[in-house]
């Protein structure tokens, strides 16, 4: 069998999204999986709009996400020389034309019939002709001479498809500038990358048709094409802004874990035939082809990606959970080093959470006293007569406690309990309260031990003075 190669090819215009992620992700999946080429080629001809920070942001988005493309990446922009050979190509052959007719020319020949297609006015001019007006300093467009016929391929995802040339017009090629357009250089570069399967958006359909025209004109064969179906948000209309996050770098920085989101993105529109739904990146590469890439829309699901992502936190071998640990808290300034301390906080957090930004929310009351407690447990754990009473006595259990250990603090507190004739939850929730500033924490006699003795009294301290203020205030 020849060797795959497919290509993801974005416009550097913004940042890549999860559209573009998936098209980047099935071309990635579907040549490893053929053991072919996974190419990069960034489509950066509209000069007005593409900006080298979007070209960083997509190849820093890939690598962080794990698709590493094979060979030099290739950037349209720089191959100009390349386009116009192809041009002169088609121009030699009679199979494109120059067009010097003006806008204003076109707009009053096609008056107000929408159905008009441009009339092949400058098809038949002269050599002498073509040279005349090019003497005279006019402007022209390439056009490509589109034959009478019917385009057929079959779409690995839509099946047949059927174009009739009809419904076509001569196109143009080159525009008046000189530069090439889109179907040209898509092309050209297509060929040229010896692409063999070509798999993207929906949305490219209908440019399809306009693509093979070329191929036949430039006497080159097409490649396949797969076209994938659009992802809806969950309104059922087109994945935008509107919906939330839509690129990578957002769900990078709300703390997706790069494997739950490719995970993720992979079965919007594709599944592995079964209800399998965590899915790593080898697994994928076994599992995947394009016969199971569905032809419906995919409907994105941000609990479901949610979900994925927690199921990924959990799997997290210890030590990389720690250094995600370490760093977000670092660049938040708290600074801490790896201990056998910070393995067990960070593994307490961990079925806590579904993004490692959590983490922080869930586990800062390890590192800093509360800065203020919550309002509602003030009112039902804090205000009690003898509240302070109880911090007094738990801190004092605190102080006394040997083995300083989770086993041993709770039988104490419960024999506490019992001897003053109250439920142990009576000293646990304004104690929770005070060493944390929430209701919710992680198991209380663990949360004691990995806050450290001396800091779980002070912070009971400043918890009874915040209770007398409280009281006298009132
Ligand atoms: N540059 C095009 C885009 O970003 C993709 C072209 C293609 O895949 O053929 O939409």
């Amino acid at each position: 069998m020849e060797k795959i190669v497919v290509r993801f090819a974005p416009s550097p215009t913004g940042f890549l999204h999860i559209g573009g992620a998936r098209t980047a992700l099935f071309n990635y999946l579907f040549a490893r999986h053929h053991s072919g080429m996974f190419r990069l080629r960034i489509e950066d001809t509209d000069k007005n709009r593409s900006r080298q920070e979007f070209t960083d942001q997509i190849l820093s988005a890939m690598a962080w996400l794990g698709l590493k493309p094979d060979g030099e990446i290739i950037f349209q922009s720089e191959r100009t020389e390349y386009y116009r050979d192809a041009v002169e190509k088609l121009l030699a052959t009679g199979k494109a034309y120059r067009c010097f007719c003006t806008r204003e020319e076109i707009e009053a020949r096609r008056g107000t019939d929408p159905g008009w297609k441009y009339d092949r006015k400058c098809a038949s001019l002269s050599e002498d002709e073509i040279n005349e007006n090019i003497n005279a300093g006019k402007s022209f467009v390439v056009r490509l001479k589109i034959p009478e016929t019917v385009v057929q391929f079959k779409d690995m995802v839509r099946g047949d498809m059927r174009f009739d040339s009809k419904e076509f017009e001569d196109f143009i090629i080159v525009r008046s500038d000189g530069s090439p357009i889109y179907h040209l250089t898509v092309v050209a570069d297509d060929y040229d990358m010896g692409i063999t399967h070509v798999i993207r958006g929906d949305d490219h359909l209908s440019n399809t048709p306009k693509q093979i025209f070329l191929y036949r004109a430039l006497g080159i064969p097409a490649p396949e094409f797969a076209h994938i179906p659009l992802i809806l948000g969950p309104d059922k209309k087109r994945l935008s802004k509107r919906h939330g996050a839509t690129s990578v770098e957002e769900y990078r920085r709300m703390g997706f874990l790069p494997e739950a989101l490719t995970n993720f993105i992979a079965l919007l529109g594709w599944n592995p035939g079964d209800d399998r739904e965590i899915m790593g990146m080898e697994e994928l590469v076994r599992e995947f082809s394009i016969e199971r890439i569905s032809g419906n829309a995919a409907v994105f699901d941000f609990e479901k990606a949610l979900w994925l992502n927690s199921r990924y936190i959990a799997a997290l071998p210890d030590n990389e959970l720690v250094d995600i640990f370490i760093e977000l808290y670092r660049n938040k300034g708290v600074n801490i080093e790896m201990s056998e301390r910070i393995i067990r906080i960070a593994n307490l957090l961990r079925p806590r959470v579904k993004t490692t930004v959590e983490l922080w929310d869930a586990g800062v009351f390890f590192f800093k006293q509360p800065q203020a407690y919550d309002e509602k447990g003030v009112r039902k754990h804090f205000s009690p007569e003898n509240t302070v009473k109880i911090l007094e006595a738990d801190a004092d259990l605190i102080q006394s406690c040997e083995p300083f250990i989770e086993k041993e603090l709770e039988t104490r507190l419960r024999a506490m309990a019992e001897r003053e004739g109250e439920k142990a939850a009576r000293f646990i929730h304004p104690l929770r309260l005070a060493l944390t500033g929430s209701t919710a924490s992680p198991g209380i006699f663990e949360t004691i031990v990995l806050i450290g003795r001396d800091e779980c009294v002070r912070r009971i301290e400043n918890a009874v003075r915040f209770i007398q203020t409280k009281k006298g205030r009132e």
